[in-house]
């Protein structure tokens, strides 16, 4: 043994936190608790890997995104020196002394002159900032509990290896490390502390001095090269989950905890999607034999899961992943196929654009690949030079957003019979490409992303619950997330307390919708509460009942109008409303339509910029929003997205500064910006996108005083899933309206307002059973609720004769209409009893429902009924 080091030097834990178990005192508290722990009870050193606090990342991508304007960036900067600041108040520190250095380098970046041109190291150094912040911050608390540890730089033990065929981005953003390097394995083994503290996510980069960042979540991956350089006792991950479990556990509550993996298993899982773990973290940790625990900070007792290489192997479906984002390319042969070197050449292609293919299918005439979703793809147009180069030699066509959906699990293969009911399941959707892989751990379905959410349910209840591919159940599983109780109890909607009323209400004739106020006003007081908005409306295309618009219009909301016809429908019902609380946001709508908007004074949006010179003298001197396609588009289903190429929305944003131009040529003054980019989204970052690519264009505009970032907020159609998350929301807004004070920010949500509150009343027709399949009745069906029929989309479906007994064997609840289509929903669990006569409840139906019924097989519409 070397006499320098101390008695502990090789005994290491490595304990790695993310961004959420770093971003509040008592989460920090936690840490100190489990480092001393470590050291007292297993005598080990240990060393503390973090994550930047959580959103701090996506802010300073945000930087990077909006990079061409310094004052923007200098305010951002500011934003996030304000968020750290006050994490430094809330642990008790005094900030200048700790975090003055840091706040000067960050300051310093948002004034690079590399930030023109957006220059790939200057965006390396941006991004390491929020690591070095955390973990600057991290030891200097610990320190005042009384933990002595050193603060050291991960850059002088990680360095990338350089990467012939990686693309230039890559090797800044997302680059692999040495972990075998014996030179930084002594010089950290040298070290005298018995803990130390250090940042995930960044590393030294290959041509220099310079910093590179190991590519999103990539802080696992630094854990696991500390534990492998170390040869450590294990790497703990420590997360905001109690483990890696069969399949997502936010999307699938009944989700089971997989308690012991190997390595090979966990790699397919991570690789597959299940963020938790990083892809690339676990070979370091395999090669070392380093064994791997993942932990949640918050439950810090929960077991959690063990990856090592000694775990039994036990055939069976263990996990169902998913991962989103995925681009398919599909290349039709033009008479080459068998020729040499023909795939060669279309492998080069790949390859000279820097883009790594992920799964292939091939056909005589056809070969389709997936590529992966890497923030390269979305961030530059390396598509469409691919595409260029690859038209060539064939025909190409490009399918995205797809989603591949994973059964990882050992002995697949051999089981493939099983699989019966899970082919079903596809069956009924399109699956664009298959893949088996040779390790028999992975069977890989590519199918639309809009249909993966609702799949994943679907498959964890025939694969893991229903024991499909039975497994030696105790030695992989452990509890559900559902009964380990980390969920939030479900929620109970307003109908449940009303079951009687509703009966009663059915008792005059179904189908009837009926609509409960009470919970309308609620969703509107919840937008009214968003600090950030100045003005929110209603789009009333989702359902415009006059008892909704009076309602909402108390509650002080405008409207968002798609037609003339709905202005006018505002104005029957609220007469006398100051007209300037009225949008009207028309697509491909006749011109007498803007004629007679002008007239009423209200707002009008332009999404065409073809008709300032088409019709002069209908825009001549007025005011006008122009509707802003930013490039994207977002929602539940691929018809419901608004934005993009695809859609028929909005003018592009590189000409919207020409059209407000041609605008002011007529003397028409462009006062507002919007986009609208689809519906049914949970993730607030997509409006934080919308609102910076509006923001960048208004500015070369001049006269903009708004920005309408739109709708489109989602709402939990399935009973688990969560609600939409405002204060994420309000947070986001509040931080891209101080960045840009000077637009008022309005918004125009339609869904949120009425879906829940709406339920659609029917009763059970008749019951049949054809060969195994169940099927229930109802007296309505796409005629009444088109939704389930045009977009897959999920109602919960309750009979409320029988709501106290329980679920019965899996029906397809169907409408009396001639389509196959019919089907209101499948698989769901309605009574064993249900019978004619029935009532039965189709819960969420308040948006898009009546206004979208149809006359179809000339039955009658439903009625409609207001609950007060
Ligand atoms: P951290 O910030 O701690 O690195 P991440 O957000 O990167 O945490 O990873 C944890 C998240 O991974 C969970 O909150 C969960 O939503 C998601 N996740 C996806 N698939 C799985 C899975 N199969 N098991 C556990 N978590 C999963
Ligand atoms: N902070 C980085 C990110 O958010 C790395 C990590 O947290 O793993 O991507
Ligand atoms: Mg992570």
């Amino acid at each position: 043994m070397n006499h320098t080091v101390p008695a502990f030097a090789n005994d290491w834990i490595v304990l790695k936190f993310g961004g959420s178990s770093v971003s509040k005192r008592s989460r920090w508290d936690t840490i100190g608790t489990l480092m001393r722990r470590r050291a007292e009870q297993e005598d080990a050193r240990v060393l503390v890997v973090v994550s930047a606090l959580s959103g701090v990342t996506n802010a300073l991508q945000a930087m990077i995104d909006g990079h061409h304007d310094m004052p923007s960036l200098r305010q951002q900067a500011e934003a996030l020196v304000e968020r750290h600041a006050g994490m430094a108040i809330e642990l008790g520190l005094d900030v200048e002394p700790v975090l003055g250095a840091r706040f000067a380098a960050l300051r310093a970046l948002a004034v690079d002159p590399r930030s023109a041109s957006a220059e790939l190291p200057w965006q390396a150094e941006l991004m390491a900032q929020g690591e070095l912040l955390s973990s600057t911050l991290g030891v200097a608390y610990l320190r005042t509990q009384g933990i002595a540890l050193e603060w050291w730089d991960a850059r002088e033990s990680l360095r990338a290896i350089e990467q012939p065929n990686a693309s230039e981005w890559a090797q800044h953003l997302s680059v692999s490390c040495d972990f075998m390097g014996p030179l930084a394995r002594e010089r950290l083994l040298a070290k005298p502390e018995r803990f130390a503290l250090t940042q995930g996510f960044i590393a030294r980069a290959a041509d220099g001095d310079g910093t590179a960042v190991l590519g999103r979540g990539g802080s696992d991956t630094s854990a696991a090269y500390f534990g492998a350089l170390l040869k450590a006792r294990r790497v703990e991950i420590w997360t905001d989950v109690p483990g890696m479990f069969s399949a997502n556990p936010r999307q699938v509550p009944d989700a089971r905890l997989l308690s012991r993996l190997d390595f090979a298993e966990a790699q397919e899982i991570a690789t597959t999607g299940a963020k938790v773990l990083h892809p690339r973290c676990l070979t370091p940790c395999r090669e070392a034999g380093v064994p791997m625990w993942i932990r949640d900070t918050e439950n810090p007792d929960l077991a959690g899961t063990v990856i090592d290489g000694q775990a039994a192997t036990v055939a069976g479906v263990k996990a169902i992943s998913a991962r989103r984002g995925i681009v398919l390319v599909s290349m039709e042969t033009i008479g080459m196929w068998q020729q040499v070197g023909f795939l060669a050449e279309v492998f080069g292609c790949f390859k000279t654009h820097g883009l790594s293919v992920d799964l292939i299918g091939s056909s005589e005439t056809n070969v389709t690949v997936s590529l992966d979703p890497s923030d390269n793809l979305v961030s530059t147009n390396v598509l469409e030079a691919l595409c260029r180069d690859l038209e060539r030699i064939c025909r190409v066509k490009v399918i995205a957003p797809c989603a591949a959906i994973t059964l990882v699990g050992r002995g697949m293969r051999s089981r493939l019979h099983r699989l019966t009911e899970v082919l079903a399941a596809f069956g009924r959707e399109r699956v664009h490409l298959i893949s088996q892989s040779s390790n028999d751990l992975n069977l890989t379905f590519v199918v639309d992303e809009a249909l993966a959410d609702g799949l994943l349910p679907t498959l964890h209840a025939l694969l893991i619950e229903s024991n499909a591919m039975p497994i030696d159940e105790t030695a992989v599983f452990g509890p559900s997330w559902r009964e380990l109780g980390v969920p939030r109890p479900p929620r109970v909607a307003w109908w449940q307390a009303e079951r009687a009323r509703l009966i009663q209400l059915a008792g005059r004739g179904t189908p009837t919708y009926a609509y409960h106020l009470p919970t309308v006003r609620e969703r509107a007081r919840q937008l009214k509460a968003l600090e950030a908005v100045d003005r929110a409306h209603y789009a009333l295309k989702a359902n415009p009942h006059p008892a909704i618009l009076r309602a909402l219009e108390a509650e002080g909301l405008g409207f968002e109008c798609v037609s003339l016809a709905e202005v006018e429908q505002v104005f029957e019902v609220l007469p006398g409303l100051d007209p300037k609380r009225i949008l009207f946001t028309p697509s491909f709508a006749p011109r007498l339509e803007f004629e007679r908007a002008f007239a009423l004074g209200v707002h009008v949006t332009l999404d065409n910029p073809a008709l300032l010179i088409g019709w002069p003298e209908v825009f001549r001197g007025r005011e006008l929003t122009l509707r802003v396609d930013p490039g994207f588009g977002s929602g539940h289903h691929d018809k419901v997205r608004t934005g993009g190429k695809e859609a028929k929305f909005g003018m592009p944003l590189d000409e919207t500064v020409a059209a407000a131009a041609s605008a002011k040529a007529l003397g028409t003054r462009v006062t507002g910006l919007h986009a609208h980019i689809g519906s049914g989204i949970f993730d607030a970052n997509h409006w934080r996108e919308v609102y910076a690519r509006l923001a960048s264009v208004a500015d070369a505009i001049g006269t903009v005083e708004r920005i309408d970032v739109g709708g489109g907020i989602g709402i939990p159609y399935q009973p688990e899933s969560e609600p939409f998350d405002m204060a994420a929301f309000d947070a986001m807004l509040a931080e891209m309206k101080a960045v840009f004070p000077q637009y008022a920010l309005w918004i125009e949500p339609g869904r949120f307002l009425v879906a829940e509150a709406g339920v659609l009343l029917t009763r059970v027709t008749s019951t049949m059973h054809k060969q195994g399949v169940r099927r229930v009745g109802l007296d309505a069906g796409m005629n009444a609720l088109l939704r389930p029929a045009l977009y897959n989309a999920w109602h919960g479906i309750v009979n409320l004769s029988r709501f106290d007994e329980p679920p019965g064997e899996p029906a397809e609840v169907v409408g009396p209409i001639c389509e196959t289509g019919d089907v209101l929903g499948r698989r769901r669990r309605l009574p064993d009893a249900t019978s004619e006569g029935d009532v039965v409840l189709i819960a969420d139906a308040g948006a898009y429902g009546q206004v979208m019924a149809s006359r179809y097989n000339l039955r009658a519409l439903p009625a409609e009924e207001i609950l007060e």
